[in-house]
């Protein structure tokens, strides 16, 4: 950090106090002897996504609760799992601390937690994004999701998020 005034970087820190949205220091410039106050904020970020082809979009949370709700439509989830599944999304995101990233970082993350969420949602949602596009790789996605139920540490490791749809995919 450099003095507004003088351009400098030899700074002291003469106070600190730490309210709950931010960090507020009170400095002094030991080259000119101006003082100022700096903040600190936690900023959340999400990441543009890059698409297949190339282009990027911004990270629209409506657009991804759309996918989420036709996947559940007529299951038994409250609207607020919903709601909370777009948050977890987002707020992964966020965590990954990066100004760009594969969008399909995004469906990986959808398919895993409506995996724990729903079973019906979940091969609704893997039809479409995995595109399962005959009979065979949708009952072996179901056969696959029903051995991970009767075997749970198996469900344990392939819950692990961007597992099985990267593979799918890259193919
Ligand atoms: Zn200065």
């Amino acid at each position: 950090m450099q003095c507004p005034y003088c351009g400098g970087e030899r700074l002291k820190v003469l106070d600190t106090a730490d309210s709950r949205e931010s960090i507020r220091r009170r400095r002094e410039c030991l080259t000119c002897g101006a003082r100022f106050t700096t903040y600190e904020r936690a900023v959340a970020v999400t990441p543009v996504l890059i698409k297949a082809d190339g282009t990027r979009e911004a990270f629209d949370r409506e657009k991804l609760k759309r996918g989420i709700w036709y996947a559940c439509a007529k299951r038994p989830i409250p609207a607020a799992a919903i709601e909370q599944l777009a948050t977890n999304v987002e707020r992964y995101l966020q965590s990954l601390g990066q100004a760009e990233v594969s969008s399909r970082i995004v469906g990986d993350k959808v398919i895993s937690e409506l995996k724990d969420l729903d079973p019906i949602a979940y091969v609704r949602y893997a039809i479409v994004y995995l595109k399962l596009d005959n009979l065979h790789s949708v009952r072996a996605e179901i056969d696959k999701l029903l051995a991970e139920q009767e075997s749970p540490s198996i469900a344990v490791v392939d819950s692990q998020p961007a597992d099985l749809p990267l593979v799918a995919l890259d193919q």
